[in-house]
């Protein structure tokens, strides 16, 4: 049985067929059910949307503070009841206890980041009218929310990429529902209920469980859609969200290039090149998957890559992290990895370590190194999102930077070497976010926004962007004086607009004798 298989006739990851009433979660660790939980009609998503809507004023007039106290509960139970919350996730995406870690320490921080910074960024602007014409008027922004903000979220970070939006939405003021991915739903579920039951949260925030036919359904109901996943979901959530004209934002897939500089320190590379190509099995959508090498460093860099990569420990591990890289969370994509290794070996390329599917219970792919491969080979083109590095020896650094931008995706990368030549290298790299001699950092980094240039994606997350686009600007003009009527009102007289226009040219004109109403 596959992990997120829709019960009763559908396919999986999302593409539903006819009417099904449940989903079966698998352990990918294990391939044992976990348990089945029903999908939600679309009644009942436009019904969920309807009554988070209904209270959504209530928790926008809290203002910033009295929903950064909410949040900030959340934060505590999300800190003490960390075990349990991994267990969960680590059951249903066989991630190792390291990985899964990562996911409560993230959150806490970016609940604090944004409740502290949320007034600073979101708060009411007093802007200083351009021009004494002007003068007369008081110009503020206030940002509000759109009302009820729609989650769409993937299987590989299944409580980041949910709740790492719901954060700053919430902050925003907006209500906010999630539907999570049909392969990892149980953790995100256990959070919500949370939410509802032990903290006692405001009713704004709640989730919807299925497939593709349910996050559809959301998009219909919701004011702001945030999508996670692949560019060819996004591509269907964008269209359909056109349907309504909700607007959306997009954080989809990646083909991230590391470049090796000569002059980098080759141990610190290598093992950056391990860890950020194989943590989380691959499944990052920033996981590093090419990597080009300077001519003079490449042999030693590919030798103490292979090493490092090769020692890694593979399993499933309990509570104490005693393995590397875990399970493949979704048999689909474990379909997709080995394809594209196939293919690469099957042209030329050569695995220096890994190379294949892992036999026996649950989904393994083995932690592979490919050499000898260029961009004729999907491994080098198309999104891998497994534990697969291929290494590319180049000439120079124009040819790595040139071979780092052939690809549609452009969502973020990373440069080894000096200091500085890594930087001006970095700065060639097109995509929305680049690491200089480090990987996956920059998503740590709250206060610099990430967003995905060309295929992978359509605006940010993160900083001041991150909570601004769950807003709505309104601009309010105030007049300070006035008298019965302004000169641009009724009735129009030749005297009136003659006035007009002379203000108008002397305030506009940027030469004295333009001023007076002469030509140039
Ligand atoms: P996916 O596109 O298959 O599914 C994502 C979500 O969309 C799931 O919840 C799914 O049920 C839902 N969905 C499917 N069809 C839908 C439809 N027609 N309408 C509305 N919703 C629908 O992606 P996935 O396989 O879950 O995740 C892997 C992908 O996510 C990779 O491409 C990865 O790069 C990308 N990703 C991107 C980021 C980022 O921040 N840019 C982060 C993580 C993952």
């Amino acid at each position: 049985m596959e992990s997120g298989t829709a019960a009763r006739g559908t396919e999986t990851n999302g593409a539903s067929t006819a009417a099904v009433d449940s989903i079966e979660v698998h352990n990918p660790a294990t391939g044992g059910l976990i348990k089945s939980i029903p999908i939600d009609s679309p009644e009942t998503v436009a019904a969920t949307v309807a009554r988070v809507r209904a209270n959504q004023p209530e928790w926008e007039a809290m203002g910033i503070e009295g929903r950064y106290h909410w949040l900030g509960k959340l934060r505590d139970w999300l800190l003490d009841n960390q075990e349990r919350v991994l267990d969960t996730m680590q059951e249903e995406t066989g991630k190792v206890r390291a990985d899964a870690g990562n996911e409560p320490a993230y959150l806490a921080d970016l609940i604090n980041f944004y409740g502290t910074r949320a007034a600073k960024f979101i708060g009411e602007e007093s802007i200083r009218p351009h021009t004494p014409l002007l003068a007369g008027k008081k110009l503020r922004v206030q940002y509000r929310p759109h009302q009820v903000v729609g989650i769409i979220s993937p299987w590989n970070f299944p409580l980041i990429l949910a709740l790492g939006d719901a954060v700053p939405a919430l902050q925003a003021g907006a209500a906010v529902v999630i539907k999570p991915s049909e392969f990892t739903p149980l953790g995100l579920a256990e959070v919500v209920e949370a939410w509802k039951r032990e903290i006692g949260g405001p009713d704004v925030f709640d989730c919807v469980q299925g497939v593709g036919e349910t996050g559809g359904a959301l998009v219909d109901a919701v004011d702001f859609i945030q999508f996670t996943g692949s560019d060819r979901t996004g591509r269907k959530v964008m269209a359909r969200a056109a349907e309504t004209l909700t607007p959306v934002s997009l954080e989809l897939g990646g083909k991230d290039p590391m470049i090796v500089l000569a002059d980098a320190d080759l141990d610190r590379a290598a093992n950056a090149a391990a860890w950020g190509g194989m943590m989380n099995s691959g499944q990052i959508c920033m996981s590093v998957e090419r990597i080009y090498v300077e001519e003079p460093a490449y042999d030693e860099f590919v030798a103490k890559l292979a090493k490092e990569v090769g020692a890694l420990r593979q399993g499933a591990d309990g509570r104490s992290p005693e393995k590397d890289v875990g399970a493949m969370t979704s048999p689909n994509q474990t379909a997709i990895v080995e394809g594209q290794v196939n293919e690469a070996l099957a042209a030329g390329a050569r695995a220096l370590t890994g190379g294949k599917k892992v036999e026996g219970p649950g989904d393994y792919f083995e932690p592979t190194v490919l050499v000898d491969v260029d961009h004729s080979m999907k491994v080098m083109r198309d999104e891998t999102f497994g534990p697969v590095v291929g290494v590319m020896k180049v000439r120079d650094a124009e040819e790595a930077i040139r071979l780092a931008n052939d690809t549609p995706y452009g969502l973020s990368g990373s440069v080894f070497g000096e200091r500085e030549r890594a930087e001006q290298v970095a700065r060639r790299v097109e995509c929305g976010a680049i690491n200089v001699n480090d990987v996956l950092v920059n998503y740590f980094a709250s206060d610099v926004p990430m967003g995905g240039w060309k295929e992978s994606g359509i605006g940010y997350r993160h900083g001041e962007p991150g909570i601004k686009k769950f807003c709505r600007t309104e601009s309010i003009v105030i007049t300070r004086f006035a008298g019965k009527r302004e000169p641009t009102w009724y009735p129009y007289t030749r005297a009136r607009r003659g006035l007009v226009g002379r203000i108008a040219q002397a305030f506009n004109a940027r030469d004295f004798k333009r001023r007076l109403g002469r030509r140039g």
